[in-house]
């Protein structure tokens, strides 16, 4: 289909310094777990975005000098020239689609903790970073820089930035954003020096400005020297003569950049999850800056609809559509706009899952696009698929995020697949958990599946059907994948951080039974040693619904898994604006109906709480009666023409909705290809002249 026309602006060309970006879409520097020791899974991983037609693919941060040392968490170097081969690497792919190639070259400052290196942090003024994370936590206080210190920075710039053209970038990045070193200047709080680099603007910019013009003598005409910088704190303090601090620092700045790429300071705003923020939210903070400087100016904010990116070049807020998310969501979004498949985009939920695969210390894993981070060592392409190697005919029972993928990339395969679901919808937990507050945009998991799966004249879908073993042996299929989910239980935690026995009393509820339609009375106590989203989620659904609510975790803070994925700040407020009751490092004791029993994790010390209704969010198990109950008569398989059973997602292992549909898409891949020992191919740095 030809692009829409309304869309042709997004594909002008945008000169950038010495270079040009063939369309207006930019993936911004991300991280994404692989650091120089996974070359070919890092190359492939960007190639895939510039061959989905993202003009300009960037790589994560890349540190300049071994005082920029961030492990255990991910990151890639550019310290001397055994790096360059490995960023070659990714150059190289990237432009074999037309594409430019920018680094973000980095120096973390007083974050870092240098835990490899063992050299001492570096800072302006010697001023820790005091993180609330026990990852992040170090012991090392970072020594203030002298101008000899500054001197070697500098030094250090201009030589990864030469480093960086012999790799072959295009775009070469000065990186003063989230807490890092040249941000640090830039921030009274952090920069309390009184010489010629810190007091007024003008002294606090001084090292951006020197580091942007090292860089630039460094690469010279052949890449564009680009300015990344977090505007948030600074927007937040008034100027001396313009409205606010960012406002001063950009116009002073304003184009000694090739670039400017603009965003927030912290993870939970600068990568905002969507059940908290909506689509676009750094515009407030940001949008004055294409108003001060001549530059083009990129910007991310979750951007997965054309027509609101097409608003934000129309309205002069941005020059170039930054995407991180959504082009790991959908590697092929540009491409689908210009072919007029803007409806098929596989739209980025915004659950930061992503983003956790850092905080892991592993490739990104992206809820929404299975292949992300797979594309070499499994050879999963995002759009492309084997056909089919047989006629086989499969029968997928449940239709939640693991049958949903499972039967779409069996039937983009080429395969016979009929899927059907109890239920009268398709979604699984997806029916329930999209009605909580703020979680409605992660229904784009069922719904970008199921809008793949209708009208393809080789699947049937059966809603409705609560399958049993008889209706599977009669169905006629050659192969049963088993998708039927999982169901929470009532089992409490023990001392010893194991599950004990299921408690079984009145009014005590799991979020199965909320989802059936169970009101749990007030006062009501949501206990929640699952520490993802769903007990917050519950929690804060019943305070808004007027319930007094107690939300008791044994972990030290609300949902504190969601620390991985940028959403525990939020969580807590969140909880905390509608009412909710924390606390936390607490079991549950007893609970006699009227009274509940909460116990210190540590000290068993005990509190007694008014409370009427228990919801208990805890653990998961398989709701697989079906596969056991089919394995049960697998002596009637050959007549019923079975050839195979299995159980993919919850009802294999109950997960997070992104181990569900990674499930589901690695049966399907799988399926009539010969198993292998290792199930994917593991990846080896490379060396100068590999
Ligand atoms: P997953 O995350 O693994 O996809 P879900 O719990 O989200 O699992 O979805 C499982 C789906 O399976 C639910 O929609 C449920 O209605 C459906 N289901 C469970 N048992 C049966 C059955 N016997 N026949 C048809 N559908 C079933
Ligand atoms: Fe978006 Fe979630 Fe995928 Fe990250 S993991 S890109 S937030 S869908």
């Amino acid at each position: 289909m030809p692009r829409n026309p309304r869309f042709d602006v997004l594909f002008e060309p945008v000169r950038i310094g010495p270079v040009t970006a063939p369309n207006r879409f930019y993936q911004v520097p991300h991280a994404s777990g692989m650091t120089n020791a996974l070359p070919h899974v890092r190359a492939k991983f960007r190639e895939t975005k510039a061959e989905g037609g993202w003009g300009v693919v960037c790589t994560g941060a890349v540190s300049i000098h071994p005082s920029s040392d961030d492990a255990p968490l991910p990151f890639a170097s550019l310290w001397d020239e055994a790096d360059v081969r490995a960023h070659a690497a990714m150059t190289e792919a990237v432009h074999r689609h037309g594409s430019l190639a920018g680094v973000e070259l980095w120096h973390g400052g007083a974050i870092t903790m240098n835990r490899t290196s063992r050299l001492p942090p570096l800072s302006p003024s010697g001023m820790p970073w005091l993180s609330t994370h026990l990852g992040f936590m170090g012991n090392l206080r970072p020594r203030a820089m002298d101008r000899a210190d500054i001197r070697e920075l500098l030094r250090w710039q201009a030589d990864a930035a030469k480093r960086a053209l012999a790799a072959g970038f295009d775009i070469v990045y000065v990186y003063a954003g989230m807490g890092y070193l040249p941000y640090e200047f830039l921030l009274p709080e952090y920069n309390r020096r009184t010489d010629e680099y810190g007091g007024s603007i003008a002294n606090r910019t001084r090292l951006v400005r020197e580091m942007l013009e090292v860089t630039r003598d460094a690469v010279g005409d052949r890449a564009a020297v680009a300015l990344r910088i977090s505007l948030e704190e600074l927007r937040a303090k008034p100027g001396t003569h313009a409205p606010s601090e960012a406002h001063e620092v950009v116009e002073a700045l304003a184009d000694v950049p090739d670039l400017w790429d603009v965003k927030m300071d912290s993870s939970p705003t600068d990568c905002a999850p969507s059940r908290f923020s909506p689509e676009g939210s750094h515009e407030p903070v940001i949008e004055f800056v294409k108003k001060v400087t001549k530059k083009p100016v990129v910007g991310v904010g979750r951007f997965t609809s054309p027509d609101f990116m097409v608003s934000q070049i129309r309205r002069g807020v941005l020059d170039l559509i930054g995407g991180a998310r959504p082009s790991i969501a959908d590697p092929f979004l540009p491409r689908k706009i210009d072919e007029g498949r803007e409806h098929e985009i596989r739209e980025c939920i915004g659950c930061n899952i992503c983003i956790s695969s850092w905080h892991d210390g592993v490739p990104v894993r992206c809820t929404q696009n299975p292949t992300a981070g797979e594309e070499w060592r499994r050879g999963w392409h995002p759009e492309r698929v084997e056909p089919a190697a047989s006629d086989a005919s499969i029968l997928v029972v449940g239709g939640g995020p693991s049958g949903l993928e499972c039967a779409v990339t069996l039937a983009r395969r080429g395969y016979r697949v009929t899927i059907a679901d109890a239920a009268a919808e398709f979604g699984g937990r997806l029916r329930f958990e999209t009605g909580l507050p703020g979680l409605s945009t992660w229904g784009r998991v069922a719904d970008w599946r199921l809008g793949q799966l209708r009208g393809r004249a080789n699947v049937s879908l059966f809603p409705g059907s609560s399958l049993t073993v008889d209706d599977v042996l009669g169905s006629e299929h050659a192969h049963v994948v088993v998708a039927t989910g999982a169901r929470w239980t009532r089992m409490l935690y023990a001392t010893i951080e194991f599950p004990t026995e299921p408690f079984d009393a009145p009014r005590v509820y799991t979020p199965d039974d909320i989802a059936a339609g169970a009101v749990p009375e007030g006062p009501a106590v949501v206990f929640d040693f699952d520490n993802y989203y769903l007990g917050g989620a519950i929690a804060e659904r019943l305070a808004r619904h007027q319930v007094e609510t107690h939300y008791v975790t044994t972990a030290g803070s609300a949902s504190a898994w969601t620390f991985m994925t940028n959403e525990l700040p939020l969580v807590h407020r969140a909880l905390g604006a509608a009412g909710v009751t924390i606390h936390t490092l607490r079991r549950i004791a007893g609970f006699d109906g009227e009274e509940i029993a909460l116990a210190d994790v540590f000290t068993n010390a005990e509190q007694r709480l008014r409370c009427r209704s228990l919801v208990i969010v805890g653990v998961r198990e398989p709701r697989d009666e079906l596969y056991r109950e089919l394995l049960a008569r697998s002596g009637e398989f050959e007549r019923a023409g079975i050839r195979s059973v299995s159980r993919i997602g919850d009802a294999l292992a109950p997960g997070a909705i992104v181990h569900a549909v990674h499930s589901g898409h690695r049966y399907a891949r799988e399926f009539d290809a010969a198993p292998t020992a290792v199930p994917y191919v593991r990846d080896f740095p490379l060396h100068r002249g590999q």
